[in-house]
């Protein structure tokens, strides 16, 4: 591969290496183990002497060429890939924090997130406190002399916040404490955090990495000495890796990220434009709009508002419903990050086991609802909620 730091020739070049067999594209190596040539080489591989696959658990070449583009596309020195996205914040856990330490996380960020740092971790002695994303005065005044990670979804779900990345890097390193961004919702095509200052760039390959809901994937991707160094220990002996399999899925998916990533945006500006002059639409929530309350940050921060969109329907929850009920196209799911359109009332679903009154001080009213935009075409998007709205 030439030289370059072109992202588009990045996500279709990085990383390939080819067998002796010269095959074009990726090849796929289903393989649990590798075999050696001697006693003394299976020695030096297994304690680290010399460099060369040993076991899957540990590396795979697929999983390797997935590492290594997804790493030049962060601008990353180091990725290491995992079996999900969550497996990828646990490893992230569990490599760099121990007991007594403290996390400070924003309030909206992903629920397996919250339970995972709150519930599971909290029951091995790491606390965490909660802040609002876009409040830098509360991160700064949740920090602790023992905080160590600062941990950031930006933009948030469903409300689609926007939290200034370089300035919670200044926090965090003022502090000591490092800060990762899981960058699901823009991918390395919209939003580099590494290049603002961010520490850890944490990823679920299963959103838009891989962009068509085929597998689950996860990685983690930063300094050599964070994610190579700190993390490998914990992947090789605890084992929450990335098949093969998911992984040629997920590099191939990278190919297309960068043209998925501004379709979709595209296609969800002129969604979020459409939506906002509805009647029955009282507020949409979308960085790309000059309404959003972070609009300017969005645009020094992001190339693109990103394909989510959430908007609130006059009428509450019934209102909500009857908008999805009345879909024949949008799919009705939880998940995103498809080339297929979703939409879901977060309310009742991915936040309808909170309390109400936990749910109205997170503003996540009964008439919102959150909408993935896909890949067809808008005006058929467009015509599916007109459905339910008019
Ligand atoms: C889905 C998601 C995760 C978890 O990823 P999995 O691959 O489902 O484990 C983490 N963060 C965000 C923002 C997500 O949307």
């Amino acid at each position: 591969m030439t030289d370059t730091d072109q992202p588009a020739t990045l996500a279709v070049r990085a990383g390939q290496q080819r067998s002796q067999f010269n095959e074009h594209s990726e090849a796929l190596y289903l393989t649990s183990s590798f075999v050696f040539d001697s006693a003394a080489q299976a020695a030096a591989r297994f304690t680290g002497g010399s460099e060369g696959y040993v076991y899957s658990r540990f590396t795979n070449p697929t999983v390797t060429m997935f590492q290594e583009r997804l790493a030049a596309l962060e601008g990353a020195e180091s990725c290491l890939a995992t079996a999900s996205g969550m497996a990828a914040i646990l490893m992230t856990a569990m490599s760099l924090l121990k007991a007594g330490e403290h996390v400070v996380c924003s309030n909206a960020v992903f629920g397996s997130t919250v339970t995972l740092f709150s519930g599971i971790l909290g029951r091995f002695g790491v606390e965490t406190t909660f802040v609002p994303a876009t409040d830098v005065a509360a991160w700064r005044a949740a920090l602790r002399p023992n905080t160590r990670l600062l941990f950031l979804e930006t933009p948030s779900n469903p409300l689609i916040e926007v939290a200034d990345i370089a300035a919670l890097a200044a926090v965090a390193h003022e502090a000591g404490a490092l800060l990762a961004v899981d960058n699901c919702f823009c991918t390395p095509a919209l939003q580099r955090p590494l290049a603002l200052g961010a520490d850890l760039v944490i990823h679920s390959a299963t959103k838009y990495l891989d962009g068509q809901g085929r597998v689950l994937g996860g990685a983690v991707c930063g300094a050599k000495v964070l994610v190579a160094q700190a993390m490998l220990p914990f992947l090789r002996t605890a084992g929450p890796s990335l098949s093969p399999f998911n992984a040629w899925v997920v590099l191939k998916g990278l190919e297309t990220l960068e043209l998925r990533m501004l379709a979709q945006s595209e296609r969800a500006l002129q969604l979020a434009r459409w939506l906002e002059s509805h009647p029955k639409v009282a507020r949409v929530l979308y960085p790309g709009l000059a309404s959003h309350p972070q609009h300017a940050l969005a645009a020094r921060q992001q190339r693109a508002g990103g394909a989510v969109v959430s908007f609130e329907v006059r009428g509450g929850r019934e209102a909500a419903w009857k908008v999805v009920d009345a879909t024949r196209l949008i799919s009705i799911t939880g998940n995103l990050g498809d080339v297929k359109s979703t939409i879901t009332h977060p309310a009742t679903t991915t936040h309808g086991r909170i309390s109400p009154e936990a749910r109205a001080a997170a503003g996540i009213s009964e008439g919102l609802l959150r909408v993935a935009v896909g890949l067809e075409a808008v005006t058929d998007v467009q015509a599916d909620l007109a459905r339910g709205l008019d």
